[in-house]
């Protein structure tokens, strides 16, 4: 564990580490390195001349990825279907592949893909298993995950709208969609949707469902796509959908009616860690641009290299500072789901959720600005990092509504430390009878 694959790692991580995921945490190294990395501009070529379609390149490299057992990484070792990682061990993974932004794709370790699988793991029959996870799991087929809605607050999913109603031996929907994947993209298969099925129940956590909605079913309107920081993200993509009498079989309904929170709390803790560890990955190669340019010998302001300015120098220590404390965060939180589970989880994923992609989006902006006007251009790739920065401070819910529920939790626990600090003040009391001192002022 000397070489640069674990060269980020604390020492507390690496002594978790199975001789198994050593040897995985190398290969994934391996293989974004040199597969990966060099092959970066081939791909947005391959891209540019069919937006839509996965590049021939992605393909290639998936089959060979597979072959060489690098596919499905991320699926935790309590799942039979995992290849027997612990969420601590991937996370060491996910930060690698996030080096390059399709890099996890080529091993299927990708978002949406990650936390759908994850999902019909978890919730599907055996039945479903096969229809629907198992093609997600070779690789042969592709999905989305349709949640949110222009005409509600959409961090609030009690409020989804998108109506599915029973009909015989069917469910119908009726609602309006955005984000998920573009219907534009031709190998999208279906999406796992999440619609309301009982609106009318008293308790509003029991009155949504998730079912799977194969793409070609018919009465689904594509409206137009979306653009993300005037990017496509093409081939994958974001649009708006219509859904008119969409008709599915009952049988396409996850778990049961009325159980949408409880899977979509299932799906979503090991997603976000994976979405901040890729981040951390996209962070470190910014940074190393930030540092190629800083000792550029033909860039010298006022006769010195960027990286001699003392601002700079300190500009560089917080950058690094910011990196591996946040990195430090994301380890932990993979580590308690590991010990305690995903529930347990939850205020550290929450944590690193609001943490990691403002921190990503200012490093990777210092990172541009280090690096001059270029660093705002397509000369690097640092504007499609910031973009994914900032879109995961969104994506999967919005920093904000993450914060409410840490600070909302938190003052939960006022009443112990008022109890504590009455303590502290009778104790006070006390000593100042004793030393004959004036008492009764609350110091607070
Ligand atoms: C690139 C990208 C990819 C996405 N991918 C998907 C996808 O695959 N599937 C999918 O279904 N959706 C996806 N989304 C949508 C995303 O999950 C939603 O945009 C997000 O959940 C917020 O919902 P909203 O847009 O309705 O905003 P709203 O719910 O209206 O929230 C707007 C703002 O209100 C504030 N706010 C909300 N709650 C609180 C709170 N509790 N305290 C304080 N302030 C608060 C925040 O500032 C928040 O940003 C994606 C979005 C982006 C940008």
């Amino acid at each position: 564990m000397e070489g640069p694959a674990f060269q980020c790692l604390p020492p507390w991580v690496k002594a978790k580490l199975s001789p198994k995921a050593i040897e995985c945490i190398q290969k994934v190294h391996d293989w974004v390195e040199n597969e990966c990395i060099p092959a970066e501009e081939v791909m947005k070529e391959q891209l540019k001349k069919d937006r839509w379609q996965t590049p021939p390149l992605m393909g290639e490299l998936r089959r060979k990825a597979k072959a060489r057992g690098l596919f499905n990484l991320f699926l935790p070792h309590h799942f039979k279907e995992s290849p027997g990682l612990t969420n601590l061990e991937y996370s060491c993974c996910a930060e690698i592949m996030g080096r390059c932004y399709w890099a996890a794709q080529t091993m299927n370790c990708h978002a949406p893909e990650t936390g759908n699988i994850e999902l019909l793991a978890k919730y599907c029959n055996e039945e479903q298993k096969k229809k629907w996870l198992q093609p997600l799991l070779d690789g042969t087929a592709s999905s989305g995950y349709s949640m949110t809605e222009p005409e509600v607050a959409s961090s609030d999913p009690t409020q989804i709208a998108c109506r599915m109603e029973r009909d015989g031996r069917d469910y119908v929907l009726n609602g309006r969609k955005i984000f998920g994947s573009s219907l534009s993209n031709k190998d999208l298969t279906f999406y796992i949707l999440m619609a309301c099925s009982d609106p009318e129940n008293p308790n509003k956590w029991a009155r949504h469902s998730m079912v799977i909605v194969p793409v070609n079913t018919p009465g689904i309107t594509h409206v137009r796509n979306l653009d993300i920081m005037g990017y496509d993200m093409a081939p994958e993509g974001h649009a708006e959908c219509v859904y008119t009498n969409v008709r599915l079989p009952a049988e396409n309904i996850i778990l049961e009616e009325g159980r949408a929170f409880e899977i979509a709390q299932g799906r979503l803790g090991p997603g976000r860690i994976h979405h901040c560890m890729r981040l951390i990955g996209q962070c470190e190669r910014a940074y190393e641009l930030a540092l190629i340019r800083s000792i550029d010998p033909r860039k010298r302001p006022r006769g010195k290299l960027i990286g001699e300015f003392d601002s700079n120098i300190e500009r560089i220590a917080q950058m690094r500072l910011e990196i591996d404390s946040s990195r430090l965060v994301v380890l932990n939180a993979a580590d308690t789901m590991d010990i305690s589970g995903n529930k347990a989880g939850k205020y550290v994923i929450a944590q690193s959720k609001i943490l990691v992609p403002s921190m990503a989006a200012r490093v990777i902006d210092e990172c541009m600005q280090l690096y001059g006007g270029l660093g705002l251009t397509q000369e690097t790739l640092l504007p499609e990092m910031w973009t994914y920065a900032r879109f995961v401070r969104l994506a999967d819910g919005p920093d904000a509504a993450h914060r409410y529920q840490v600070g909302r939790a938190e003052l939960q626990a006022a009443p112990v430390f008022r109890e504590q600090h009455q303590r502290y003040q009778d104790k006070r009391n006390e000593l100042a009878k004793k030393h004959r001192l004036q008492s009764g002022r609350a110091l607070l």
